[in-house]
């Protein structure tokens, strides 16, 4: 099955709201010279208080833009926190879930992820939903069972909303490290995640299932990542905060 490749950018708590209107420029431009939007799909996924700004800088060039998170209850009293429909309201179109950070400083739970995954669904925003073991994991050769039954928090989900979520194998010891996951093992665990899916969706939602891999993918890796049979494209970290990298990284997936 021929997946539409997907690039997306994860600037986390990065970049004032100037520096991030330069770097959005300056990928714009970069871009428009590429016909890349009927191959890849490009996301920006800037902190929240961008997002408006982002999207109507962003608009009619093919670059989408989403949120790193969302709160899980719809609306209410909780100080600070921000909804799916305010995301949805400042141009948002996809957003993360269970991003492995907000996993281990915010203990955020499987309940609490699937209910952001409905409430982002009940929006018409697709969430982008993080899988990934850790160090520890992976030495004691638990990857497989680990990420398992992270991906089991979507179980509870309706067969026709499945097909709207994009998956994102982020093994934990990759992120930030400098250290990526080889071909292999990324092939490897894209390969067992859609099995898995297929054994609970069925092969159909499987094969159409978009399944990014993120942790220190750069210009130098993507290429040999991306040729991989089940890696679909990738969620960039550190690499998307210079146009440069990230552009390149858009290139290889061309
Ligand atoms: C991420 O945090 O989603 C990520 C992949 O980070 P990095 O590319 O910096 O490893």
């Amino acid at each position: 099955m021929n997946r539409k490749m997907f690039v997306a950018g994860n600037w986390k708590m990065n970049l004032s709201l100037n520096d991030g209107e330069k770097l959005c420029e300056e990928i714009k431009a970069s871009l428009a010279e590429l016909e890349f939007d009927n191959k890849v799909d490009v996301v920006l996924f800037p902190p929240f208080v961008h997002l408006d700004r982002l999207h109507q800088k962003l608009d009619s060039t093919g670059i989408k833009i989403g949120a790193q998170n969302i709160h899980h209850e719809k609306s209410g009293a909780y100080t600070g926190e921000i909804s799916a429909d305010m995301i949805h309201s400042c141009g948002a179109a996809y957003c993360l879930v269970g991003h492995s950070e907000r996993r281990i400083y915010q203990a955020e739970s499987d309940t609490q992820l699937l209910a952001k995954v409905n409430l982002l669904l009940a929006n018409n925003i697709q969430p982008i939903f993080c899988l990934g073991e850790s160090l520890a994991d992976r030495e004691s050769g638990q990857e497989k069972p680990v990420i398992a039954k992270q991906l089991s928090a979507l179980f509870k989900l309706d067969k026709n909303d499945i097909t709207k979520l994009i998956l994102a194998y982020e093994p934990v010891w990759a992120i930030g490290t400098g250290k990526t996951a080889t071909v292999d093992q990324a092939q490897a665990m894209h390969a067992f995640i859609r099995e898995e899916f297929s054994k609970q969706f069925g092969e159909a939602a499987a094969e159409k299932c978009t399944i990014l891999y993120g942790g220190s993918c750069k210009p130098e890796n993507a290429k040999d990542l991306f040729q991989m049979k089940d890696v679909d494209g990738g969620l960039i970290g550190g690499a998307s905060l210079k146009a440069d990298s990230f552009v390149d990284i858009v290139k290889a997936a061309l």
